[in-house]
Formats: C-alpha cells, structure tokens, sequence
C-alpha cells in the first residue's frame, strides 16, 4: 500500500525517536551531539528527542564516553534496560513451552516453563497461563507481549495454520490483547530466530536463515525487511521437493527436504551406519547448499546461517555446504555469500521475538506521548497497575 507523503510533526517526530533508538539499540552509546550529527539533528532538536525516551525510560544517561580522552568529557546514552519488560513467548520446542521476561536491551531476565505432553494438541488456555505467570514475576511496567509459534501468521497476528501445534485460524493476537490489555505480536518462529540473530548474532541485512530440528524451515531477510510472502508462507521450503527419488516424505511427497535433512531422519540413519556420520553429514549438507543456491543467487544475498543441534550442523555439514554453495554459484560478478553456524543457543527465538515487539511499539508511535501509546492501550482494560509512573522509583523484578 503507497504510504501518503504529508509530513506533519508528529511523523517527524516518531521518526527520530525510531533513528536514536535503533542506533543505539542493543548495546551502543553516544552523546547526545554524535547521535544529532548522525540523524542530522541541531542540537536542541536532539535534546528534546532524547529527553523526551529517557523521560519515558527508553533510553537512560551513562558515564562518560572513555573515547573522548582528553579535554572536554560528555554523558552517554544508552538503552535503558530497566524501564520496561517484555513477555516473550516460545512454542517450538519439543514437549515444554518456555517463556521469558526481556529488557528492552534483549537480554532475558526472569523465565518459566510448563512443560506440555501433547504439543500436537496445545490448549490456548497454557499460553495465557505462562503470560499470567511471567506478569506475577515483575513489577516494572510492560511493553507487550510476543508469540513465536512454529507455522505460517498472517500480518493481523492469526496463527493460520500450525501443523506442530494443531491450530488453524487461532486469532492468538487478538485473543491475548483482550486479556491482557497490553499490544501483542504474534510471529513465526524462523522469522524471530532470524530477527534474533541479526541482533545479537552475525547476520546482516540480507541474509537467509536456516533451521533444522524436526522440521526444516528458512526465513529471509532482504534490506533488513523480512520477506512475509504473499500468504506469509515464505520460507516454508521444508516439504520443497529437492530429490524425486528420495524417501516418502510425512506431507505425502518424496524426496522432500525436510525428508532428507530433518534432524529425526538424520539421526537414525546415523545410528543405523555409525561409521559413515561423517559422510552422511556431508551428504546432508551438500544437498542444503545446493537447494539454497538459488535463493541465495536470485537476492544477491551476503549471509547464510544455520541453526540446529551442535552433533548435526557441525564441520561436515557446514563444511560441504559452503563448497556445494560456493561452487554452485561461483561467478566474477558475484561475492561469495558468508556461511556460519549460528550460535546463539535456545533463546534466540525468545530474544528475537523481543526485537520484534520493541519494533512494534517504535512502528506505532504517532502523536501521544510516547508512554501513552502504551498507557492509552492498557487502561483500556482495568489492568492499571501497568501504568509506569507508578513503578519507575521502584527496583527488582
Ligand atoms: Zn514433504
């Protein structure tokens, strides 16, 4: 949809409060004057921009910057990570579902499980459960609430279809809003993986993310936008054929490349032929780096990543990868794309599912105060214990 052009205050406004926060989030620091040369602001104009997010506690005042050295010293800015929580949710594990109290640096500080047998069959009921449970735990104010889930979101936060979970037109964001009286997202899980490792792992603008567990899922990020795909099913590239011949994939089809390089099917094969791992390893990888070439040749893409258990997506896998990648689309015109494992561990989809709700809140800043874009959401319910005057003199979670 063509945005309108008109540039009225306010959008300016909101525009410079998005430029300061996203240069200095997650952890960077710069004087006011740094921060005004680098949005192109005078000097009073960033003063009052900044003033405004440190009265809201987006962003709090720090020593002084150790590079100035000698002569005149100036205060830094920095996030300030103890202004406002997030609840983050993850659904993608196996037989638990895990959540998290985050700062606004990203950084998880409180977190709960509950562990759930059947996640074939997951009642809505335990994700309002460990919400609630994660609120009991913090007395600061919250900034919203995200949903990871494993399946294909629509942009209104409906989980459309989640094979994993057994859901089918879950209107989850909506359902968590009216409860909790607090803005909500609602997000796939590769996506905020992805997210997660732009953030806080070595990914870049334009990379390809990739993950292998039971299933295989991809997630694409070009110019720092994530592709959502006309019926937000990009990156679903599991049940792609990649071999015809191949095994009978769970969906029906064969040769699937989830049928071929899902950590259960590689697993059994292994422990079936011990010694071949190595060459078993390779193979898998191999067929991972021919199936991405294309992608990765039709984007002009710089990074590829990919997430899975250690004892799978080791050397041998990566290894074979990167030269079935390299010799695939190895041309003068074209540099060759980085390729890493990505180490960031189980809490990324967490963290990355934070970043996804702090840029939700930036996104919709308009002409209220800054804090009443979330007060005005949540006194729309009765939950006024959220109001973050009353808490901001107030220490501990
Ligand atoms: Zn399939």
């Amino acid at each position: 949809m063509p945005k309108t052009l008109k540039s009225d205050p306010s959008d300016v406004r909101a525009r410079n409060i998005r430029a300061v926060f996203r240069l200095l989030f997650p952890a960077e620091q710069m004087s006011r004057a740094e921060l005004g040369r680098r949005v192109g602001l005078s000097r009073m104009a960033i003063s009052e921009v900044v003033g405004e997010m440190t009265e809201n506690r987006l962003l709090r005042e720090t020593g002084v910057d150790s590079r100035s050295g000698r002569g005149k010293r100036s205060v830094m800015l920095v996030v300030d990570p103890d202004g406002w929580r997030i609840v983050s949710i993850d659904l993608t594990q196996q037989f638990v579902i895990r959540g998290a109290l985050v700062d606004l640096c990203g950084r998880i500080v409180d977190r709960v499980e509950i562990p759930c047998e059947n996640m074939g069959d997951v009642p809505l009921e335990i994700v309002g459960e460990l919400c609630e449970k994660l609120l009991s735990m913090t007395d600061r104010p919250l900034l919203g609430m995200g949903v990871s889930v494993p399946g294909v979101v629509g942009q209104d936060g409906t989980v459309i279809r989640s094979v994993n979970l057994g859901w089918t037109n879950v209107p989850l964001r909506q359902r968590i809003e009216t409860r909790f009286h607090v803005p909500a997202v609602v997000s796939n899980d590769t996506n905020m993986a992805l997210l997660g490792e732009c953030y806080f792992g070595d990914c870049s603008a334009d990379s390809v993310f990739i993950k292998i567990g039971q299933g295989v899922g991809a997630a694409v990020c070009v110019n720092g936008e994530i592709v959502e795909g006309c019926g937000y099913a990009a990156g679903e590239i599991g049940h792609v054929v990649v071999d015809p011949k191949g095994p009978r994939c769970v969906c029906g089809k064969r040769g699937c490349l989830e049928a071929l390089l899902s950590v259960s099917y590689l697993r059994e094969r292994i422990d079936a032929e011990p010694e071949d791992r190595t060459a078993i390893l390779s193979e898998a990888g191999q067929r991972l780096g021919r199936a991405l070439a294309m992608t990765v040749s039709l984007l002009d893409l710089s990074d590829v990543s990919v997430f899975g258990p250690p004892e799978i997506v080791g050397e041998a896998f990566i290894g074979s990868m990167r030269e079935e990648l390299e010799s695939c689309i190895s041309a003068d015109y074209r540099n060759t794309p980085s390729l890493h494992r990505c180490q960031q561990g189980d809490d990324l989809v967490l963290r990355g599912q934070a970043v996804a709700v702090i840029r939700g809140l930036l996104d919709s800043v308009h002409s209220r105060g800054l804090v009443e874009d979330v007060v005005h959401f949540t006194s729309e319910g009765e939950q006024s214990h959220h109001d973050p005057d009353e808490h901001s003199g107030k220490s501990g979670d």
